[in-house]
């Protein structure tokens, strides 16, 4: 049975990795809350430890791995998420960035194509701390027509285009985070749907992500 237990020196590493965040330019101060207060390590195999407040992505098994706290860190601002949005995130992997938009009092949609991550679910650390969440399993491309509209939406696997089902999901006024391919890379799009339907489109810097899928596995 995996033991659970924030010490006083994850906290430690946990402030360290906060200030190395708003060194990297993150500065929303709920988004550096939320990873304060949520204990990385717990998402992790016990093994990583010693090493879960260093700002890089981890296995987490069937070839996907955790984000790094610096994008889940950059996506989580750029998406704004408010108290009582209302989520669709696409690639549950660990849950750990579902849990970020959990603790900012989000209403957190997460879907997850792998069977094996996502039956992870059923053992979340945080099942009863969280009920704002709700996991599926289907195809992030398709989104969640039933309990569509979404304030806003976040993909956490690197997109091959904008999915068109998940902008028709979208609120007016509201936004889409999302990495696209650009050759080896992603680069990280705001999509923001304006209130007469139109798509505003920001572009920000390159990150590095695993394959998003079509399909389930
Ligand atoms: N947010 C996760 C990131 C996991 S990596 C975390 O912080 O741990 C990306 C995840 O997206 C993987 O678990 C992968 O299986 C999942 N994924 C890829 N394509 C998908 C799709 N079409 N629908 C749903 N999930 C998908």
């Amino acid at each position: 049975m995996r033991q659970y237990a924030d010490t006083y020196q994850h906290k430690g590493l946990r402030k360290q990795l906060v200030e190395i965040l708003k060194g990297r330019g993150i500065t929303s101060q709920e988004v550096l809350d939320a990873i304060n207060n949520i204990p990385r390590h717990f998402f992790l195999d016990s093994a990583f430890d010693k090493i879960a407040y260093e700002d890089r992505a981890f296995p987490i098994g069937e070839g996907q791995t955790i984000s790094q706290p610096y994008t889940v860190a950059f996506q989580t601002q750029l998406l704004e998420v408010k108290r009582n949005d209302k989520v669709l995130e696409i690639g549950t992997g660990s849950i750990y960035q579902t849990t970020v938009l959990a603790e900012m009092g989000a209403k957190v949609f997460t879907i997850e194509r792998q069977k094996k991550l996502y039956d992870q679910h059923k053992n979340y650390y945080f099942k009863s701390k969280y009920l704002n969440i709700k996991f599926f399993y289907g195809d992030g491309f398709e989104g969640l027509p039933t309990y569509a509209p979404f304030d806003k939406v976040l993909i956490t696997a690197a997109a091959p285009f904008i999915p068109p089902k998940l902008i028709a999901q979208l609120k007016p006024g509201g936004m889409m985070v999302l990495p696209v391919d650009e050759g080896d890379q992603q680069r990280m799009l705001r999509i923001t749907k304006l209130p007469d339907g139109n798509l505003l489109e920001e572009s920000f810097h390159n990150f590095s992500f695993v394959p998003m899928l079509t399909g389930k596995n």
